[in-house]
């Protein structure tokens, strides 16, 4: 096979985005991977060790590199997949700034065999702290290997960076799983530490990895998605709203087989949710675009994670009313929840539930013994003047200096929540639980399983009895007393979710606080229910002498004053 590949000509390097970092083992992961895919292979083997800080191997069935080639795939800014100006304006390909193995290769050992189906036998060079070895001839199918050793080594700072060693193989995880799903075409398989973590086979449907990558659950509501114009089409999947996701870790969006974020088509699809969904829910989607490649710019982020398109707005619109043109032709029949609702809770049962006696629950028990927490429910019709409810959501009142503004839920959650922790904190020495009578299956996608196996010292001491079943199955056979009314995979699932984003080492403390936030958010009156006059003005007394009021658990603010001045100027009256 002859020489292809050549450098950059000044003036594209020039244009190209800044370079591609290798701040973590992931993004060397993705580039191998990529390049593997763009060599036309069928089938990735990819082997980690330590998380990727010992040692990555990506093997392919691609193309391969031929024997001129080889040194100077690893050179800066040579590429075999840009020859023009005008190339910049229509990438098909994956890869196309020609940085990815020079910028490993400047981290690490880094060892690439390969041979084109040309050649009688392969060749493999070691290039060592940047010094470059010998090529030497190998034996070996077509297709390439190359393996990354000693990442970081020589340069510690960068390791300073990393997240613990399973968080960084969790985003390996993720970025597989999403290669699954970007291409069932493809043989994957994936193994760390000698063991493997999943094999999929070639595969024409992706539904077919969706069990596996995503878990039973989320199959089980999966409702396919297409569209097409002249200008875009879009397939692939979203999940009734009682199963969406309280992480945006289930929502994968894909332009011309590329993962990418994009905030804009996630809030269409949010939007075209609406109000079937709670607004802190992510619905989950798995949405393939496929459009010509000159109406989609990729050389706009380091990572290349993100895309511009010529026109947002047909994009965004179609999204829109393909989402709900979907929704609308389902069937979205609720699953009945395995919990009582507390709390205000809407929907036809309010009647039953709206009497504090009827809550056959701890949570229940403690309303009745006026313990914890104060009740919103009492309904009492005693009017007191000047406080105001406006569109069931925000409570406004004079004070001396003016006016305050009260967002009900946030100032709500706030309350039940420092009620709730200070009861957590007097059963903390005994820290009761609830056995389940019946031990609850829950089964959760690949990166969640991960978190929970991580967490499960921590969630036992807060009150958890978890057991790894398989897969990414688990039994809960205990909780926290407190939370013994709740639905155990959502509770478990938000949780994780907060964790997830956590920045801070996790403690027990953390965890508890966690939990605690999760339940005041879920009893707390919500957006959009009425309340009486009586009602509006306990819960501005309340407030008042709740410690922290300022904001709600998760940093919202409960309150906003705007003092007589203010008013003033906005009448010119001074
Ligand atoms: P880019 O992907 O942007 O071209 P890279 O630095 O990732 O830049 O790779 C440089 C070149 O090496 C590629 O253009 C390609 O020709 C070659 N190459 C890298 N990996 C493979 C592979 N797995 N199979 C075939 N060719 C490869
Ligand atoms: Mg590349």
């Amino acid at each position: 096979m002859s020489k292809k590949i050549f450098p950059l000509p000044q003036q594209i390097v020039a244009q190209i985005a800044a370079g591609e970092v290798i701040e973590r083992p992931v993004y060397a992961v993705k580039e191998l991977i990529e390049n593997s895919l763009d060599a036309g292979a069928d089938s990735l083997i990819v082997t980690i060790e330590d998380s990727g800080l010992k040692k990555i191997t990506v093997t392919d069935n691609g193309e391969g590199i031929s024997k001129e080639d080889l040194l100077e795939s690893f050179k800066p800014h040579t590429t075999s997949k840009l020859t023009s100006e005008e190339g910049l304006s229509h990438i098909s390909t994956l890869g196309f700034r020609g940085e990815a193995l020079a910028s490993i290769a400047a981290v690490s050992s880094m060892t690439i065999a390969s041979k084109t189906i040309g050649e009688t036998a392969g060749v493999i060079v070691e290039v060592r702290e940047g010094t470059v070895g010998k090529l030497s001839p190998i034996g070996m199918p077509v297709g390439t290997s190359i393996t990354v050793q000693n990442l970081f080594g020589a340069v510690p700072a960068r390791k300073k960076f990393l997240k613990s060693k399973r968080t960084e193989f969790r985003h390996i995880m993720d970025l597989m799983t999403q290669t699954a799903l970007a291409y069932p075409q493809v043989h994957l398989q994936l193994s760390h530490n000698g063991k493997i973590i999943f094999d999929l086979p070639k595969t024409i449907d992706v539904l077919e990895r969706v069990p596996l990558l995503l878990g039973n659950t989320t199959y089980a509501n999966i409702l396919p998605l297409s569209y097409e114009d002249s200008y875009v089409s879009i397939s692939g999947f979203l999940t009734k709203p009682d199963s969406a996701s309280r992480s945006s870790h289930k929502q994968f969006i894909f332009i011309n087989q590329r993962r990418v974020v994009d905030r804009l088509i996630l809030s269409a699809v949010k939007d075209a949710y609406g109000t079937l969904l709670e607004s802190t829910a992510y619905p989950v989607c798995i949405l393939f675009f496929s459009l010509p490649y000159e109406f989609v710019d990729v050389n706009v982020h380091p990572r290349k994670e993100e895309v511009r398109f010529a026109d947002n707005q047909l994009i965004n619109e179609a999204v829109y009313r393909t989402v709900k043109q979907t929704l609308a032709e389902h069937n979205l029949i609720f699953q009945p929840r395995n919990f009582k609702g507390w709390g205000l809770s809407d929907g036809e049962d309010k009647p039953k539930s709206w009497r504090v006696g009827s809550v056959d629950s701890y949570a229940g028990r403690l309303l009745k013994e006026k313990r914890v927490p104060w009740d919103i429910r009492t309904v009492a019709e005693s009017v007191s003047g000047d406080l105001l409810q406006i569109h069931s959501l925000y409570l406004l009142s004079p004070t001396k200096f003016g006016m305050t503004i009260v967002d009900q839920h946030a100032a709500h959650e706030r309350i039940l929540y420092e009620q709730f922790l200070e009861e957590f904190q007097k059963q903390k020495k005994n820290r009761p639980q609830f056995i389940l009578s019946k031990p609850v299956l829950i089964d959760m996608s690949f990166s969640e399983g991960e978190l929970i196996k991580e967490h499960i010292p921590l969630l036992e001491q807060a009150g958890f009895t978890i057991e790894h079943f398989k897969a990414n199955t688990f039994f809960v056979r205990a909780v926290p007393l407190l939370f013994q009314d709740r639905n155990i995979a959502e509770l478990l699932s938000e949780l994780l979710a907060d964790l997830l984003q956590e920045k801070k080492p996790r403690d027990l403390d953390t965890v508890s606080r966690r939990m605690i936030a999760y339940l005041a958010c879920r009893g707390a009156v919500k957006a959009g229910d009425r309340l009486t006059k009586k009602q509006a003005k306990d819960l501005l007394e309340k407030l008042a002498q709740t410690p922290n009021n300022a904001t709600c658990p998760h940093g919202r603010p409960t309150k906003v004053a705007i003092d007589l001045q203010k008013l003033h100027k906005m009448f010119k009256r001074n």
